[in-house]
């Protein structure tokens, strides 16, 4: 009954773990889930009296493929504000979510046989959708040697002939590291010299920055480069709305009219509510932003603090996102209730087992010995997590 294509296909760790918490805090487990990369704070109050404003005014129709004009211009208007650029609204296509825009944008510009560089630590699903546009998935390991950031060295190692695409992300989900004007720079002089190379920027953190307010971008630094660029970004993160599925692309008119073509045929667009209330988060949703930064910002620090004081495990002081990547090497090889612990997998499900608290196995994101904790919780649950996460390391033997 089921295809080919399906066969293999497994649900997104990320969102599969969010929902075996949900599971067992139904059944009335006190567990805490650090797993899914979701703001725990509420939807900006601007969108949600526009998406209720929308509703009422009977808004709930079919917008066009590409999302309601205005939310382009909006789109357009801010993204050149940042990155110093000229995008019109023809240049922008939104859709439903952040995730489908990736998706559609792999959907349009791979073909069998191409290649797409991932520098891993990765996003779950970018393999995922690359193998399931046809393409093959080339993993591009950045260690801690390189801070998990690909090097200018590390890229033209992993260039082809068949190379059709390079994936960045910063900040980056899992690691919340962000790569600076420099290292873009030296990425983008790689990238000169081959020039049938497409950029997928995917920059749905970028506002999500600690100590800043916007992460750099390849296009600040390498403006020339963008007849080949796609930056993909979304309402889910920087406005909290992850429910209500809006994503939007910049980038080559012909690519964009692809993927507007593709989501005609598919989703058709994204929900007119929701397209209201991204317009209105768009335009008025800075000063609440600023506002769940600070919290953020500090919840980080807190995080960072306590788990450093882990023996065991060690932890980078992330740039932006809500992510933190512990590195547990010395931890694995030690054994939980005589079972021992060989990868991230078994730490995070003896975690679970004993102390009820769900962090994401790094190995799901391409490099083992590390795990992702999300902090996007509030204060006291997370202190709690902490707590409990050194208390098992503490029993380990
Ligand atoms: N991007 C988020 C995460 O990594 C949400 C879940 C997902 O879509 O993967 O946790």
């Amino acid at each position: 009954m089921i295809s080919l294509r399906a066969k293999n296909l497994k649900p997104s760790p990320t969102l599969a773990l969010a929902a075996k918490a949900k599971e067992l805090i139904a059944q009335g487990h006190d567990v805490i889930s650090l797993s899914v990369g979701e703001p725990d704070w509420d939807t900006l109050e601007c969108a949600k009296q526009a998406g209720r404003k929308a509703i009422d005014d009977g808004f709930s129709k079919y917008t066009p493929s590409n999302g309601i004009p205005e939310l382009r211009k909006a789109i357009a208007a801010q993204t050149n504000a940042d990155l110093k650029t000229d995008y019109t609204p023809d240049e922008v296509t939104v859709t439903a979510g952040g995730k489908f825009v990736i998706f559609a944008a792999l959907q349009c510009a791979i073909d069998p046989g191409d290649e797409v560089i991932i520098p891993a630590p990765y996003w779950v699903s970018y393999p995922v959708m690359v193998e399931l546009a046809g393409g093959t998935p080339v993993t591009a390991v950045c260690d801690e040697t390189v801070n998990f950031k690909l090097t200018p060295e590390i890229l033209q190692k992993h260039i082809t002939p068949k190379t059709k695409m390079l994936i960045l992300n910063s900040p980056s989900n899992p690691t919340g590291l962000m790569y600076s004007k420099e290292e873009l720079a030296a990425l983008a002089q790689v990238l000169r010299d081959h020039p049938r190379i497409l950029i997928l920027s995917d920059d749905i953190y970028n506002r999500l920055v600690f100590g800043g307010e916007l992460a750099p971008h390849i296009l600040q630094v390498a403006p020339e480069l963008k007849p080949r660029v796609l930056v993909m970004n979304g309402a889910s993160k920087t406005y909290a709305m992850t429910g209500w599925r809006v994503g939007w692309a910049l980038g080559p008119q012909v690519w964009i009219k692809a993927m507007t073509n593709y989501q005609s045929q598919s989703v058709s667009q994204a929900a007119s509510m929701s397209q209201k209330a991204t317009l209105a988060a768009i335009e008025h949703g800075a000063p609440e932003l600023k506002k769940a930064m600070t919290e953020l910002s500090a919840r980080k620090d807190r995080a960072v603090s306590l788990l450093s004081q882990v023996s065991g495990i060690q932890v980078a002081n992330p740039d932006g996102a809500f992510y933190i990547w512990p590195d547990i090497r010395k931890l694995l090889g030690k054994s939980y209730k005589g079972k021992k612990l060989a990868t991230s997998s078994d730490f995070s499900v003896a975690l679970l087992e004993a102390q009820n608290v769900a962090v994401v196995p790094g190995v799901e994101f391409g490099l083992d010995g590390f795990v992702r904790l999300s902090f996007a919780l509030k204060e006291p649950r997370m202190v709690e997590a902490m707590e409990r996460i050194k208390k098992f390391v503490a029993d380990l033997d």
